[in-house]
């Protein structure tokens, strides 16, 4: 099957396209992603969290070609075998396209790296990683007008899901393309690729030649995620929208921001809900 624009042969399926006119496709669709939803303006400073992985390297691209003053921050949690690939990416990309990329990580915040704080202790690894690469992003993104994050669409249904079985009200605040409040406390969360599927994501990632480490974290296979994905994979194959379906859903909630995180943590200063934030809870933990 040919391209619906030009004589090439189509690598893509519905709409049919070329390798070339996908990348316009897919482009478009991130910009008018970040057009419509109001996500970002040429002057602002942006602060793309990257993990090295096939999303986080796509926005950059995106942002960097489309001229936004990007800079990657990168949290290396200390996962042995799967992160140090990553990072290899992430500074490889970066450098070839003259991007800045600070790397901060768990074991220089906690003194241990998250393989060390998970042995002989009942602790679950998402949780605890969770934790503290929230905590890094929001201290290392002050002074950022924005930070991008790279959740795909797939990764945003599988949320909403997960909180709603779980009940998390307060979590399902944090879905949608632009969260956070912006105010002093946080720096505003966008997701351009909020409307991008994991295959839409992968095809592109193919294309431009990069993340070639499709390795995924060796914690992923036992969480919860991993459980409510292959549910909502399947469910997805016997009816196709889905996914988009749960998003727009959630979209049409007009759910309020979290708004809610107004103290300061009486032992670190960073903005949280009671008297002490998650991060500065988790340190004694993993103690
Ligand atoms: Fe961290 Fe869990 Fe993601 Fe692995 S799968 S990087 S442990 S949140
Ligand atoms: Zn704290």
């Amino acid at each position: 099957m040919n391209c619906i624009h030009c004589a090439q042969r189509a690598i893509w399926l519905h709409p049919a396209l070329c390798g070339t006119h996908y990348t316009k496709y897919f482009e478009q669709k991130v910009t008018d992603t970040i057009t419509e939803h109001e996500l970002l303006t040429k002057n602002q400073r942006v602060c793309v969290a990257v993990s090295g992985g096939k999303d986080s390297l796509t926005i950059l691209h995106i942002l960097h070609k489309n001229n936004h003053d990007v800079t990657g921050l990168l949290v290396d949690e200390g996962i042995a075998g799967y992160r140090e690939h990553t990072i290899t990416e992430a500074q490889r990309f970066c450098e070839e396209n003259n991007i800045p990329l600070r790397i901060v990580s768990f074991k220089e915040f906690t003194g241990q790296a998250l393989d060390d704080m998970l042995t002989n202790k009942d602790l679950r690894a998402c949780t605890v990683c969770g934790t503290f690469r929230r905590h890094l992003l929001n201290k290392y993104a002050a002074g950022f007008d924005v930070v991008a994050t790279g959740h795909n669409a797939d990764d945003e249904a599988q949320a909403i899901l997960m909180n709603i079985l779980r009940a998390h009200a307060t979590l399902i605040a944090r879905a949608g393309p632009k969260t956070a409040s912006g105010t002093n406390a946080f720096v505003q969360r966008i997701k351009p690729l909020y409307f991008c599927t994991e295959k839409e994501i992968m095809t592109y990632a193919i294309i431009q030649g990069f993340a070639s480490d499709w390795n995924e974290c060796p914690n992923a296979k036992t969480s919860y995620r991993a459980r409510v994905r292959d549910v909502l994979n399947a469910y997805e194959q016997q009816h196709p929208g889905a996914k988009q379906r749960v998003l727009q859903h959630h979209l049409s909630l007009d759910f309020p921001q979290e708004h809610t995180l107004t103290s300061a943590c009486m032992k670190c200063g960073a903005a949280c809900t009671g008297d002490t934030c998650a991060s500065c809870r988790m340190l004694v933990v993993i103690q």
